[in-house]
């Protein structure tokens, strides 16, 4: 096994920070990723794994061994009454691969186009864009247990309700670098409805008759274009806060203070209402939408974006985000919480 020594990561994390691995290795199938764990533990090296790097805050040289999983293949696998059966490598890339299922008459995830990354890494936050998470599609994952040592234990295929798909969580975030995800399948409804639940994205396609999924995947391509900055232009990982979740006492007392607050129903928790904040509406009302701190800052169109202007890192990011927590606390007695991983 070929590792490559002091990798740089810079256009592999989409902040741009100018980092390196100490050990790299690039897997392609999961006999590869098999031997690259083997490595590591042989070594007694910890390990990090990394598809795209759009979630991720990597703010110093990663030490031990970093494996860049690249499972590549995608393929429509059987077809019952209901739903297609679509296998995906954990390499490949999630937006391409919502393009994919497009091209072959296989629709319904087109809410969640443009998102970057890889597929392996779709269930680890479950991501989730314009009233859809990508856990509603998944059937199941299959994984590499690293907790395991047992040959035949350590190949797994984790059903959806295995994976405990919640808002921007699962399994994988509960036990963080147990599992490594090699495959995913999807089942894919066969009856397409479009999911118009969000107003701008509604507003969009408002006068196209008949719908189409194309129609809807270019709105949300568009709108998503509009509003976010392109990571190769401006180094971001997206939205870096998650929306709080809150009780509907919390909710309406922050009403009541702050009229215009932007807040949505949420799941119940024990049959009781809870309320998600817009992260980004809190941070903009304390004026720092376009705040800018030395080399990093806070989106002018979106505050819930931040950004590293080109010679950031990512210490300075996170003292930006503690002194945006700290004033949200403060305001509002609310916590802010991280939505990408630190490493190392
Ligand atoms: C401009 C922009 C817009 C975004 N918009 C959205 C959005 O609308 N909704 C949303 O949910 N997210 C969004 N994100 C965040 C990001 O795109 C997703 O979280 C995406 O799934 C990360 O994929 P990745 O391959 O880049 O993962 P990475 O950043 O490389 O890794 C993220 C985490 O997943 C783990 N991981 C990666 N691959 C595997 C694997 N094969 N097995 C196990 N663990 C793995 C890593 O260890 C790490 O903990 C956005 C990011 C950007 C930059």
């Amino acid at each position: 096994m070929q590792t490559i020594i002091n990798f740089p990561l810079k256009s592999l994390n989409s902040f741009g920070f100018d980092v390196k691995a100490k050990e790299f290795i690039a897997v392609e199938s999961s006999a590869n990723l098999r031997s690259a764990i083997d490595y590591a533990q042989a070594h007694s090296l910890p390990w990090f794994v990394i598809g795209g790097g759009s979630n991720l805050v990597i703010h110093n040289d990663l030490p031990g061994l970093t494996i860049h999983v690249q499972i590549m293949g995608k393929k429509l696998v059987s077809k019952t009454a209901t739903h297609a059966f679509v296998d995906v490598g954990a390499g490949e890339n999630w937006h391409a691969f919502v393009q994919w299922s497009l091209d072959n008459q296989l629709p319904g995830l087109e809410n969640l186009a443009l998102i970057p990354g890889t597929c392996g890494a779709a269930p680890i936050q479950n991501i989730g864009a314009y009233g859809c998470e990508i856990g509603q599609w998944i059937d199941s994952v299959e994984v590499l247990d690293t907790y395991e040592s047992d040959e035949d234990r350590m190949w797994q295929t984790l059903t959806r309700s295995d994976c405990q798909f919640q808002y921007r969580h699962s399994v994988f975030k509960k036990d963080p670098g147990r599992y490594i995800v090699t495959q995913v399948r999807l089942a894919i409804p066969l009856v397409w409805r479009p999911n118009l639940q969000y107003a701008e994205l509604a507003k969009h396609v408002a006068n196209i008759s008949p719908l189409l999924p194309k129609d809807v995947f270019a709105a949300v391509c568009h709108i998503r274009q509009a509003k976010l900055p392109d990571p190769k232009v401006l180094g971001n990982a997206g939205s870096f806060f998650h929306n709080p979740i809150v009780d509907e006492s919390t909710y309406l007392s922050l009403k009541n203070q702050f009229p215009d607050l932007v807040a949505y129903p949420s799941d119940t928790l024990n049959g009781t209402p809870q309320f998600k904040l817009a992260a980004g509406w809190l941070i903009d009302a304390c004026g720092f939408k376009g705040f800018r701190q030395g080399n990093v800052g806070v989106y002018h169109q979106q505050a819930l974006v931040l950004v590293n202007y080109g010679h950031g890192n990512g210490k300075e990011l996170l003292d930006l985000a503690r002194t945006i927590q700290e004033k949200i606390h403060a305001v509002y007695g609310v916590d802010l919480t991280q939505e990408p991983i630190n490493l190392p």
